[in-house]
């Protein structure tokens, strides 16, 4: 990432799983980091390797409160991504998205600051499009239960919109699509380290449903490289798909899981949550025509390191 001044940024939601590998990027390109952060699901465990180091500074706020600081870039990441938790307080998700995706901006248009949003597939909802490009509407219920994030994440890329519009704030969207790898944390309840924390203990992989539904993902480090490249490019501001292109149905992950780690676990069947998207994949012509970007990482690699974490995560 190429200098913007002071070389000061502001990782919202930084003791989370993607914040915790940001905060990681920016300090060993020796920027300061800013971390707020409310812990409803992030950890300081994930922050212990550079606790100590003076560049990193942590910030116990929460985003749905104004905050006054002074930096270059902000990472606008801070909300629940796992529909567990996403669920468990919705009224607090769309909160989350929307509030603090306001005083984000705010704050940015006050310093001058660009500011990288962190959006979602979901905002494609249960797609009528495969796979989704960046010019497809999607297909989101407003009032279910998954609504709370959709329309939060929705609204907030309309707040980035406008404050582009009426502001002239540098305000770049990223829509990332399934994401896994180190620092999850063991509840967070998704479906790549679900699978893998039970086939380590074990126990019965949980599949939703016929496990036919397919979803695309995407390891860790490939996510961080599309996030720099959209941060650190001169114009380009998307809404943009990052993630990986590869498609598999739930069964085959459940299935390359218990391979790879050679458990004695079987697979259980349970009730498919209701509007739990049938098919997802990104289109990811964009982001490789504008920034060059192309996952690295195929499935097998990406959950053979994720098993070494977990492995020793569990074992701790
Ligand atoms: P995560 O749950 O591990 O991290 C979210 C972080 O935000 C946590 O540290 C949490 O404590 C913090 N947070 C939540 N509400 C807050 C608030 N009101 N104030 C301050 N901090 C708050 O999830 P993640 O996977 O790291 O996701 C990070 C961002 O990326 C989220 O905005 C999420 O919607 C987005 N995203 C992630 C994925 C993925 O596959 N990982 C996919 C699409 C979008
Ligand atoms: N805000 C913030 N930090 C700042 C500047 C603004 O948290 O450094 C908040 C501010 O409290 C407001 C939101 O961002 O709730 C939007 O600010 P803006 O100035 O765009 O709008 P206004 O305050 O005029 O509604
Ligand atoms: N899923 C599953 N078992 C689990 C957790 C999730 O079968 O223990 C399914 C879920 O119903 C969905 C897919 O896996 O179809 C991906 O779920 P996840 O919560 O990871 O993310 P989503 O893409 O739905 O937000």
């Amino acid at each position: 990432m190429r200098s913007l001044g002071s070389n000061r940024v502001l990782i919202t939601g930084g003791a989370g799983f993607l914040g915790s590998h940001l905060c990681e990027y920016f300090l060993t390109q020796k920027w300061e980091v800013i971390c707020l952060d409310n812990f409803q699901t992030g950890s300081k465990a994930n922050l212990a390797i550079f606790r100590d180091n003076p560049r990193f500074e942590l910030v116990r706020h929460d985003v749905t409160k104004p905050y006054l600081c002074e930096v270059d870039l902000i990472l606008n990441f801070a909300c629940p991504a796992s529909p567990r938790h996403y669920q468990s307080n919705p009224i607090k998700t769309l909160k989350t998205s929307l509030l603090g995706s306001l005083n984000m901006l705010g704050l940015a248009k006050r310093v001058g600051a660009r500011l990288t949003h962190a959006s979602t597939s979901e905002i494609y909802g249960d797609p009528q499009v495969h796979p989704q490009p960046e010019s497809y509407w999607g297909n989101v219920n407003s009032v279910g239960p998954r609504s709370c994030y959709d329309e939060g994440k929705r609204a907030a890329e309309t707040l980035c919109a406008d404050y582009r519009r009426i502001h002239n704030v540098d305000a770049r969207i990223l829509r990332i699509f399934n994401t896994y790898g180190p620092r999850m944390a063991v509840d967070d309840g998704r479906v790549v380290s679900n699978f893998i924390i039970q086939a380590l203990r074990n126990e019965n992989l949980t599949i939703f449903g016929d496990g036919s539904q397919t979803r695309s993902f995407c390891y860790v480090d490939d996510l961080v490289d599309g996030i720099l490249k959209l941060s650190d490019h001169d114009c380009f501001q998307g809404p943009v798909n990052l993630g990986n292109d590869a498609e598999f149905t739930v069964k085959e992950l459940a299935e390359k899981v218990i391979d790879i780690t050679g458990s004695k676990s079987r697979l259980v069947f349970m009730p498919l949550p209701q509007d739990d998207p049938k098919i997802r994949r990104p289109d990811l012509s964009l982001a490789n025509d504008k920034l060059d970007y192309q996952p690295q990482t195929p499935l097998e690699l990406g959950l053979k390191k994720t098993i070494a974490y977990f492995d020793k995560a569990l074992s701790r």
